[in-house]
């Protein structure tokens, strides 16, 4: 046995595991690419171990043991990520922190709950809904994910244009840094006592410490809730619409606008050929529901709108969190992903043009398409999804292409090259085209300071 692996397990006894059942399932995360290596017969190696801590203790004997041994530390929350966040080598170990569960806290009188930060979202939201609350994060993964790796990736919700994303709806959190040391972020609701220090742990992607525990700060569920949808003669005029929703101070918690290719893969019913159907739920306390899907109507009408049947939303709800596997799309000869990037409105169709253009260039394509499922005032997401039939031999490469591209088409519109996916390893090597080669300095100078023999999750969000 290595020393490192005697070491945890002196220390930490069951809490590390060794079986080949559990060092596969915990090797690495969702992204397609693996999936696909995997499925092509080139599986990535197992790791060394996984170790499975019951709390913040533990979790930092794990990191003060594998740096005193000088081996790499894996963080894997649910292992949902889709950029190949979680891919851990030959020798390194896989810190789960699925023993990190449960509410801690419910803060009733201030809205605050505290869980373990490798509590399924689902489970986060179910604790605090019984109560009457609600964290408001929807993303799709809800089942999949953790709220730690929530906060470690910046995930957004499908309730975000009013509720926030997670750095919104984070209140403070506690982690283990690098060196093993316990770090907990001032608990109050605003500061202006220097650098919000959470901010280096949001979208840290396991590089910069394990979040062992995450206060979501709460909302009481809604009173109210009204579904509507509009279909419009394009894309750019439902992006039009959108913009001007925003504009006027509506908040709808669901606006999404799907493209025509889109809208008639999920709206054949309710959605005409050739049309762009876009859906919005909105949610308050007493009128203020109704009151917005009055006006918002008024304004989806004065640009074109038409009313569709409410059966739309109903099906958008129905579906929302069904996603086919991988594997029966490889076995039927496809490879698919999704790529979601972010711009200002001046610059959103553009980007949505430019993007499908990369795509149709790569051999093999067979469709390509968009939504946008997050509006801000000032811009919004949107989210591709490409399909290949390339032959077996150029199923890698073919994907990689389709990926070069969408990160060519935001670098050149001066876009976000991820909205809530993260970098992992799939955008790294692009992250300098937004924040700049004094940025990407920048973040090497942190994580060298926090973590100088790159310990923590190397491979990841740093480029090359
Ligand atoms: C079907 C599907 C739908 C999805 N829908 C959405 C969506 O709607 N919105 C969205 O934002 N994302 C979505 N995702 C992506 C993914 O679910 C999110 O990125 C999620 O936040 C990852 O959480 P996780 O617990 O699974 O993290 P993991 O996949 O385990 O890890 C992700 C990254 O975070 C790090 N990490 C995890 N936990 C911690 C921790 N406690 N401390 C430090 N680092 C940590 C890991 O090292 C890794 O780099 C989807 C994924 C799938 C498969």
């Amino acid at each position: 046995m290595s020393k490192v692996l005697t070491a945890l397990t002196a220390a930490l006894g069951d809490a590390v595991a060794t079986d080949e059942a559990t060092l596969t399932a915990h090797g690495r995360d969702y992204w397609a690419r693996s999936e696909l290596l995997d499925w092509l017969g080139e599986p990535h190696p197992l790791p060394l171990a996984v170790v499975t801590p019951k709390s913040s203790a533990e979790v930092a004997e794990a990191v003060r043991i594998c740096r005193a041994h000088d081996t790499a530390v894996v963080t894997r929350g649910g292992g949902s990520g889709v950029c190949g966040g979680v891919l851990a080598g030959r020798d390194q170990v896989v810190l789960s922190t699925r023993g990190l569960t449960g509410l801690v806290k419910l803060d009733e009188h201030n809205l605050l709950a505290t869980f373990g930060a490798g509590t399924m979202g689902i489970d986060a939201e179910n604790a605090v809904a019984a109560e009457g609350f609600t964290i408001g994060n929807w993303p799709q993964s809800i089942a999949l994910s953790t709220v730690g790796g929530w906060v470690a990736t910046r995930a957004s919700g499908q309730y975000s244009t009013a509720y926030g994303n997670t750095e919104d709806l984070l209140y403070d959190l506690e982690a283990v840094l690098p060196d093993g040391s316990l770090f907990r972020s001032r608990a109050t609701p605003r500061a202006a006592a220097g650098p919000d220090l959470r901010q280096l742990l949001l979208g840290s992607e396991g590089t910069l410490g394990v979040i062992t525990e995450v206060t979501f700060s709460l909302r009481l569920k809604a009173e109210n809730a009204v579904r509507q949808a509009f279909h419009f003669a394009d894309f750019a005029a439902g992006i039009e619409a959108m913009r001007e929703v925003l504009r006027q101070g509506w908040r709808p918690p669901v606006v999404r606008l799907y493209d025509a290719r889109e809208s008639r893969r999920h709206f054949r019913e309710t959605c005409p050929e050739g049309r762009a159907m876009l859906i919005f739920l909105h949610e308050g306390p007493g009128a203020q529901a109704e009151v917005e899907a009055q006006a918002v109507a008024e304004l989806c009408a004065a640009r074109g709108g038409e009313a569709a049947d409410k059966q739309t939303v109903d099906d958008w709800f129905a579906h929302r969190n069904t996603v086919p596997s991988w594997r029966e799309l490889f076995e039927q000869g496809l490879v698919v992903d999704t790529i979601e990037v972010a711009t200002d409105w001046k610059r959103l169709n553009s980007l949505y043009e430019a993007t499908l253009a990369r795509f149709e260039a790569v051999p093999g394509l067979v469709a390509a398409s968009a939504h946008s499922s997050h509006a801000y005032r000032s811009g919004a997401n949107l989210y591709f999804t490409f399909a290949l039939a390339p032959e077996r031999e150029s199923m890698v490469a073919a994907y990689d292409a389709c990926w070069r591209g969408a990160m060519q088409a935001a670098a050149e519109l001066g876009a976000g090259i991820a909205h809530h996916h993260g970098i992992g390893r799939v955008r790294r090597d692009w992250l300098a085209t937004e924040i700049g080669d004094a940025g990407v300095d920048l973040l090497r100078s942190v994580k060298q300071a926090l973590d100088p023999n790159d310990l923590m999750n190397p491979g990841v969000l740093i480029p090359r």
